[in-house]
């Protein structure tokens, strides 16, 4: 299996082109990472988190995915109903994405079904299983997917303390520097942060909209931009530090 797992990031051209992925990390962690994603795919900025495209994506209403979950219940109805939405034939050029969350709670029987589907989809159709528990899926199923680990969010926790200095407004340049010294950062650590980042200020701009703070709202949402612009370019081998301080510069510009 291991020769199916790989790093962190998969560069989207390469999800496209693959029809089942199994990604393996707590719900809390690879939902938000899979929605990054799509909305990297769907936005026509490439994931600006805040557009009708990128919010529909957010609240799971997004007319080309469609989300499963065992809370809506995994039934073989569930799964006839993929069935029945791959008989249509997209539009040359166009994707369409099944979200099977919680992957792990699939029935046998359900899972055996779903397995036909995955066999041969139409071109365009692509299939997410988000999963805790990869033991548990069936392996005729993990053999047909490309499988991504992605670490919990404990083990990310070491950058706690260049965690709480993204997450305050007072960003002191020397206080960064003593904090990537010491931290020694890489380039994997450094997208999770980018990820853990990004979920906080998009929580932090829902909440200030909900109390009325405009101008929270307004840097939560200028924070959010910031961060996952950054992901579009994340640091080569090496260029953490550097990365960082870029990132402080143009925090630094905002109003
Ligand atoms: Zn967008």
């Amino acid at each position: 299996m291991d020769n199916h797992t790989q790093s962190y990031t998969i560069p989207l051209e390469h999800l496209l082109a693959t029809p089942a992925h199994l990604w393996v990390g707590q719900h809390e962690r690879v939902v938000p990472t899979c929605k990054r994603f799509l909305q990297q795919y769907f936005c026509a900025q490439k994931g600006c988190a805040t557009c009708m495209t990128c919010t529909q994506i957010e609240q799971e209403q997004h007319h080309a995915i469609m989300w499963l979950s065992p809370e809506k219940g995994y039934t073989i109805e569930h799964i006839a109903l993929i069935a029945d939405t791959i008989i249509f034939q997209l539009d040359q050029g166009a994707h369409y994405f099944f979200i099977i969350q919680k992957a792990d709670f699939l029935s046998p029987l359900c899972a055996n079904r779903l397995l036909k589907v995955l066999e041969e989809p139409p071109a365009g159709y692509h299939f997410i299983l988000l999963a805790q528990r990869p033991d548990s899926i069936l392996p005729t199923i993990r053999s047909r997917c490309v499988i991504q680990t992605f670490p919990t969010l404990t083990d990310t926790r070491t950058h706690s303390t260049l965690f709480s200095f993204f997450t305050s407004k007072k960003l002191d340049p020397f206080l960064l520097h003593e904090l990537l010294e010491s931290s020694k950062i890489n380039e994997r650590e450094s997208i999770e942060l980018l990820d853990e980042l990004i979920a906080f200020w998009l929580k932090h701009a829902k909440s200030s909209l909900q109390q009325g703070i405009i101008s929270d709202y307004q840097y939560a949402q200028k924070a959010c931009a910031v961060f996952t612009h950054a992901t579009l370019q994340p640091p080569m081998p090496g260029s953490s530090k550097l990365f960082w301080k870029n990132i402080l510069l143009q925090l630094h510009q905002l109003p």
